[in-house]
């Protein structure tokens, strides 16, 4: 099965992640805009590569997994980390509120239906860990769902992190290969990009007086976040805990994470048999044949 591949920003198997020793912000913020985004560049090239090899070696999807506060950058990263890749090896699903049909079924039942088939990237724009962090930073969500025990508290919270952690085993056995991202903004940092969505008019469209509201629960949120990382982090489907102050620089540590993870994978283009290998001489004097 897959292991994770090492980064600063791996989230520790053993639960003993805290969201306040999580950075917002980059290491080392003397990284010149132009280094970081010469570097993208190369990365995008070799993430498009590395596809093409997935592809054609058909034994293992990818799961990309984002997950972050309103105005962290989920959208931006997906479209600048996967701008370079063949749009027919990678589809994005964004996952919004549930859907009357999707409320009546199991939680992990919408998102099943998405997973990317074998040789192909699929990207989860939020993703059933909405489960564990909207919906008990609110639990009143949790009346629409017609739960037959009615569990609530803790508990229930519990159950919900252990499906997740064996559905992610399961796919992970099966050749799934699963990162999941948790772009780690700043509360001052989602005030200044919420003021700026109100001043700058090209920005306007995607300020929203809920998503203001929203960060009125931060402190819920990031307890939630803190647990469903500690509780789901494992070696074969690790949370990496990205800052996400700097866009440019979290771009490149997403972009770098992929193409690590991928390389850890050695894989190779698939050996064609020696029968084949007997057609391709013969082929060869047909179409030769024909050239004059
Ligand atoms: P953007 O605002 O950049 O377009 P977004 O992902 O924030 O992207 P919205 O339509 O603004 O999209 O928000 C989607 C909302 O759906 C979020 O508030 C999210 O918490 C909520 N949501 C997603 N999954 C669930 C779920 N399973 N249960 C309840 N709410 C959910
Ligand atoms: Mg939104």
């Amino acid at each position: 099965m897959f292991e994770a591949i090492a980064s600063p920003w791996l989230v520790p198997f053993d639960g003993s992640f805290r969201y306040r020793d999580a950075a917002t912000s980059p290491p080392d913020e003397n990284g010149s805009k132009k280094a970081l985004k010469r570097q993208l560049k190369k990365q995008i090239r070799e993430l498009d590569e590395l596809q093409y090899k997935l592809y054609a070696y058909d034994r293992y999807s990818l799961l990309l997994i984002f997950q972050a506060m309103d105005a962290a950058g989920k959208d931006g990263t997906i479209r600048a980390v996967l701008s370079g890749v063949n749009p027919a090896g990678c589809e994005v699903y964004s996952f919004k509120q549930p859907s009357a049909e999707e409320l009546d079924h199991d939680f992990l039942w919408r998102t099943t239906q998405r997973l990317p088939q074998r040789g192909r990237i699929g990207v989860f724009n939020r993703s059933y860990y909405e489960e564990v962090l909207v919906v008990r930073v609110h639990p009143e969500y949790l009346q629409r769902q017609k739960l037959p025990d009615g569990l609530t508290g803790e508990e229930l919270w519990q159950h919900r992190f252990s499906s997740i952690r064996n559905h992610e085993e399961h796919l992970a056995r099966n050749g799934t290969v699963i990162l999941k991202f948790w772009l780690n903004v700043s509360r001052e940092e989602q005030r200044r990009r919420f003021l700026a969505r109100i001043d700058q008019p090209e920005k306007n469209w995607k300020f929203s007086a809920a998503d203001v509201k929203e960060r009125g629960y931060w402190e819920s949120y990031m307890s939630a976040y803190e647990q469903a990382l500690a509780e789901t982090s494992r070696p074969w489907a690790p949370w990496y805990a990205i800052p996400a102050d700097n866009k440019r620089y979290m771009r490149t540590a997403v972009a770098e994470i992929i193409v690590n993870t991928l390389q850890s994978l050695q894989l190779s283009y698939p050996a064609v048999e020696i029968e084949q290998k007997a057609k391709f001489a013969q082929m060869r004097a047909l179409l030769e044949s024909e050239k004059g």
